[in-house]
């Protein structure tokens, strides 16, 4: 399949189709330009915390095996990786001369990483958010709103993220001249995939310059959890060309692998489109996208990446998926052993490592911590306790 040409292949309405050639042909000329890299090199450095560190962890690898080590993108600014890539689309919205950052939320995180971009950069910030998410996300829609940000609550068909994809690119339609179109993952139409992809390399770039300074070597496995891909695809370029660095991507496997109890589109889904581009997608027979659950809000999206297609197509990446279970037991065991409370997205990646060491002694495995846990202590204790019966 050719996921790649032109992106995701941009399968959206003319006019939008022209203000994505607009915002590539600006993107390929500023994103080179001596100034727009050494501003991004001192935003990284100086706002956001970068490098954040790679970790070894030494009581889980005693426990399992192996030796299992995070590249710590918890401790970025905000708390996730995505606002290595909000922070890079804030940036080429200043110099393409933008007031205003627009933008869909599912469960905040996105909406929250780019409200933090706007206030940044002293640009307006609109972020759609369905009303049932609105309600469900209620610390997100306060960090939100303290941020600066407006929040359009989405009272349309099923009130969640679908409906606020649809309404913030009507918003963004109605002046693109002066607002720009930030998406939330490596997902939508060229450019986007791409831009999103190249702001989030400096995950792997660091990690592999900090994992090589660490031990001499390469590790085996790097691993990441994959909802659209942009965590995913920020470690994996740094590695892509590494031949014996084997690279796998983490699904949510949900309650089971029927249709509708998990999000795995990639392990499960078949060639379709959504949001304007062709990818994997778990859909029904006529072709729309299918309700997808995940314990992780930030991975329920039934589509991926269209690099991800590519690379799985191509077999570079491998794709499997986690289990809700043993995604709980991977985040109480980080908690407990280690001292770091991951989010549950992350959460999935660190269950593949426990699993990978446990079927390879002898050999060393990188884990993208994408997220630190915070956002989801207080679900967690309502739903599961203290995690005493998901600890071994
Ligand atoms: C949003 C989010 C993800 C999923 O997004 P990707 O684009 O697949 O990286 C993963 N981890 C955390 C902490 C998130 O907030």
């Amino acid at each position: 399949m050719d996921f790649l040409i032109n992106g995701g292949g941009s399968d959206v309405p003319e006019v939008l189709q022209k203000e994505m050639q607009k915002i590539n042909d600006a993107y390929f000329s500023i994103s080179k330009s001596h100034e727009f890299i050494s501003e991004l090199r001192s935003i990284r450095k100086h706002f956001q915390g970068r490098p954040t560190p790679v970790y070894f962890c030494k009581n889980l690898s005693e426990k399992y095996g192996g030796r299992i080590y995070l590249k710590r993108e918890d401790l970025n600014h905000t708390g996730a990786h995505k606002l290595n890539h909000c922070m890079g689309e804030g940036l080429l919205a200043k110099y393409m001369g933008k007031k205003k950052l627009i933008a869909e939320t599912g469960a905040g995180q996105h909406g929250v990483a780019l409200a933090t971009a706007a206030a940044y950069f002293g640009l307006e910030c609109e972020i759609h958010m369905g009303e049932i998410d609105i309600e469900k996300e209620h610390p997100n829609v306060v960090r939100m709103k303290l941020l600066g940000a407006t929040v359009i609550p989405v009272t349309r068909g099923l009130k969640t993220l679908k409906e606020a994809v649809d309404s913030a690119f009507e918003s963004y339609l109605q002046d693109p001249v002066n607002s720009i179109y930030c998406i939330g993952s490596v997902v939508g139409p060229h450019p986007f995939p791409m831009m999103v992809r190249d702001f989030q390399h400096i995950i792997g770039i660091e990690a592999r310059e900090q994992y090589l300074e660490m031990t001499g070597e390469l590790p085996d496995t790097v691993a990441a959890c994959v909802g659209g891909g942009s965590n995913a695809m920020g470690i994996f370029s740094g590695f892509i060309k590494d031949e014996d660095v084997s690279l796998v991507g983490v699904e949510p496997g949900g309650r089971s692998f029927k249709p509708g109890d998990h999000a795995a589109s990639l392990v499960y889904g078949t060639e379709g489109v959504i949001h304007g581009f062709r990818c994997y997608l778990l859909q029904d027979e006529n072709g729309n996208p299918q309700p997808v659950y995940s314990i992780a809000s930030g991975l329920d999206y039934p589509g991926s990446g269209p690099e991800h297609c590519m690379l799985k197509d191509s077999g570079r990446v491998v794709y499997t998926t986690a289990t809700d279970t043993e995604c709980l037991h991977a985040f109480y065991t980080l908690s407990r052993m280690e001292g770091i409370i991951p989010a549950l997205e992350s959460s999935h990646a660190v269950a593949y490592a426990i699993s990978f060491a446990k079927k390879n002694p002898h050999k060393s495995i990188l884990v993208n911590l994408s997220g630190r846990g915070d956002k989801d202590v207080d679900f967690i204790m309502a739903k599961f306790g203290d995690g005493k019966s998901y600890l071994d």
